[in-house]
C-alpha cells in the first residue's frame, strides 16, 4: 500500500493535517509512538493542564468568593485523586475522540515509533519491535517538542519532586512549598492550579518580567495580580543548582546581575524554562533533513524541508509553540499537498494563559511597535468600569488596543480579565480583515457583557470611550 502522505506524530499539528488532507481525498498514515493520539495537547498539555485550571479554580472559588455573593457555604474540602480522576477523564475522552475522526475519514493508524529509511520510505518500529515498512509520496514530521532542562544545572525529572509539567498534571498531594523555575505560560498556570490547591508557590524567572514577549503593561499587572493571589517572585534571578535533598530539594538561586545566592527549600520543583524540538531516533541525518541552530527541522513559507516530500508543522518547527499554531499548519500544509493554497497568517496568531484572570494577546505588543518604528495609538478600558464584570465581580483587569496612527488598523489587542481567552477572538477576526479601531467600535456589542469593554477599548483608540 502507498499513501499520498504520511505523518509521523499525531498531535495538533500531526492529527489536524491526517483530517484535513484525507477530507480533501488523500490517502493517508499516521504512525504514534504513544498508546493514545493526540501528542502532547490533549495527552500532557493543553487538555489536562485546563481540566485542572478549571477544577482548581472552583476549589479556590467555593472557599473564598461566593461570600460576597451571597453564597454561604462551608470550606470545600479537596478530593485530589477524584479531581485528576475528572482530568483524567477528559483527556480520556478527547483522546478517543481522535481515534474517532481518523476512522471516520479512513486514515490508517499505526502504533510504533516512526523512522525516515529513506525519500518516501518510513520505517514503524512497535513496543513489542515489530518493524513496518510504509511508503507515501509525501512524509510530514510532526513530532512536536519536549521538556527542556536548565542551562548548565543537570537535572534529575523524577516526576516526584523534580517535576516538569507532565508530573506538574499528576502529583497525588498538594506539596507544602513548589519552586517553579520559569515564569513563563507552563509555569504560571501549573503554579496557579497547586496555589490555589494550598501550595506555596514561588516562581524563580531568569528575565525581569514574567511573560516574556507579552505586551510589558500587560505582564507587569498580570504579575500584581498574581502576588496578591499568594504567589511569589524572584525576577531577574537564575537558579544555578537544584538538588535533591531527603523528601525535597533546595534550589540555589543567584541574581542574574551577580550577587549573593539564596537557597531555597522545596518539596516539590517545577521546572519549566520551556520546549525544546523533539526529532530524536527520527533518522533525520540519514534522510538529510537540515535543522536550524536551534535544533529545529527547516522548513520553507510551504512547509518543505530541504529534502523533496518531506515537510514538517508543528512545534518541531519555528514559530510559537502553541497547538492552534501546529493545527493551522497542519490545514494549510495538507491544502498545499492536495494542490490548493494553504496559509497561515503568522501576525494574527492568538495566545492565552488561562490562569484566573486570563491573559490574551494577538498581534504586536506595544515594545514590538516601538521597536520596529511603527507609530501608534493605544486604546485602554478597565473592566473596573464594566456593569458585567461588576455583577460577577471580576473587575480585575483591562483591555488594551494599539492600532497604526496613521491609518487607524488595528495591530495588536491585549486583555488580562476574566473571560480574556474568548473575548480576544474578536480582534483577531478584526485584523484578520484588516480592521480599524473604529470598526470595531463601531460594531454594535451585546449589553452587558465584558466584550463592551473590548468595543470601549476600541472608541477609546480612535476617539473616546462612553463609559470612561
Ligand atoms: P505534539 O503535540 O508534541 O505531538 C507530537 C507527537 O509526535 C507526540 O504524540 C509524540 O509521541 C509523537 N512522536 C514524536 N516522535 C515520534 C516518532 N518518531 N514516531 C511516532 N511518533 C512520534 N498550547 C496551546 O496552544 N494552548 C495551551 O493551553 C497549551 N497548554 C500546554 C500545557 C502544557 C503543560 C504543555 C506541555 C504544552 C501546552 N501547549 C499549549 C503547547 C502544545 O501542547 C503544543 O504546542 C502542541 O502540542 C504542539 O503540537 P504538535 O503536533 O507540534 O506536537
Amino acid at each position: 500500500m502507498s499513501y499520498d502522505v504520511i505523518i509521523i506524530g499525531t498531535g495538533p499539528g500531526g492529527y489536524v493535517c491526517a483530517i484535513k488532507a484525507a477530507q480533501l481525498g488523500l490517502k493517508v498514515a499516521v504512525i504514534e509512538k504513544r498508546t493514545t493520539f493526540g501528542g502532547t495537547c490533549l495527552n500532557v498539555g493543553c487538555i489536562p493542564s485546563k481540566a485542572l485550571l478549571h477544577a482548581s479554580e472552583m476549589f479556590h472559588h467555593a472557599g473564598h468568593g461566593m461570600d460576597a455573593l451571597g453564597i454561604e457555604v462551608t470550606a470545600p474540602t479537596l478530593n485530589l485523586s477524584k479531581m485528576m480522576a475528572h482530568k483524567d477523564a477528559t483527556v480520556k475522552s478527547n483522546v478517543d475522540g481522535v481515534a474517532f475522526l481518523f476512522k471516520k475519514n479512513k486514515i490508517d493508524a499505526f502504533q510504533g515509533t516512526g523512522k525516515i529509511v529513506a525519500a518516501g520510505k518510513v520505517s514503524v518500529t512497535a513496543d513489542d519491535g515489530k518493524v513496518t515498512e510504509i511508503e507515501g509520496k509525501n512524509i510530514v514530521i510532526a513530532t512536536g517538542s519536549d521538556v527542556a532542562g536548565i542551562p548548565g544545572v543537570s537535572l534529575e525529572i523524577d516526576e516526584k519532586v523534580i517535576i516538569s509539567s507532565t508530573g506538574g498534571i499528576a502529583l497525588d498531594k498538594v506539596p507544602a512549598n513548589m519552586i517553579v523555575v520559569g515564569g513563563g505560560v507552563i509555569g504560571l498556570e501549573l503554579g496557579s492550579v497547586w496555589s490555589r490547591l494550598g501550595a506555596k508557590v514561588t516562581v524563580v524567572e531568569y528575565l525581569d518580567t514574567i511573560l516574556g514577549g507579552m505586551d510589558g503593561e500587560v505582564s507587569k499587572q498580570f504579575q500584581r495580580m498574581l502576588a496578591k493571589q499568594g504567589i511569589d517572585f524572584h525576577l531577574s534571578a537564575k537558579v544555578t543548582g537544584v538538588e535533591k535533598v531527603g523528601n525535597g530539594a533546595k534550589v540555589t538561586v543567584e541574581p542574574v546581575k551577580g550577587g549573593d545566592k539564596v537557597v531555597l527549600d522545596a518539596d516539590v520543583v517545577l521546572v519549566s524554562t520551556g520546549r525544546k524540538p523533539y526529532t530524536a531516533g527520527l533518522g533525520l541525518e540519514k534522510a538529510g533533513v537540515a535543522l536550524d541552530n536551534r535544533g529545529r527541522v527547516e522548513i520553507d513559507g510551504h512547509f518543505k524541508t530541504n529534502v523533496p516530500g518531506i515537510y514538517a508543522i508543528g512545534d518541531v518547527v519555528k514559530g510559537p509553540m502553541l497547538a492552534h499554531k501546529a493545527e493551522d499548519e497542519g490545514v494549510a500544509l495538507a491544502e498545499i499537498l492536495a494542490g490548493q493554497a494553504g496559509h497561515v497568517n503568522y501576525d494574527v496568531i492568538p495566545s492565552v494563559v488561562y490562569t484566573q484572570p486570563e491573559v490574551a494577546s494577538v498581534g504586536k505588543t506595544e515594545e514590538e511597535l516601538k521597536a520596529a518604528g511603527i507609530a501608534y495609538k493605544v486604546g485602554k478600558f478597565p473592566f473596573t468600569a464594566n456593569g458585567r464584570a461588576r455583577a460577577m465581580l471580576a473587575t480585575d483587569g483591562f483591555v488594551k488596543i494599539l492600532a497604526d496612527k496613521e491609518t487607524d488598523r488595528v495591530l495588536g489587542g491585549h486583555i488580562v480579565g476574566f473571560g480574556a481567552g474568548e473575548m480576544i477572538h474578536e480582534i483577531a477576526v478584526l485584523m484578520e480583515f484588516g480592521g480599524s479601531s473604529e470598526d470595531l467600535g463601531r460594531t454594535c456589542h451585546a449589553h452587558p457583557t465584558m466584550s463592551e469593554a473590548v468595543k470601549e477599548a476600541a472608541l477609546a483608540t480612535f476617539f473616546k470611550p462612553i463609559h470612561m
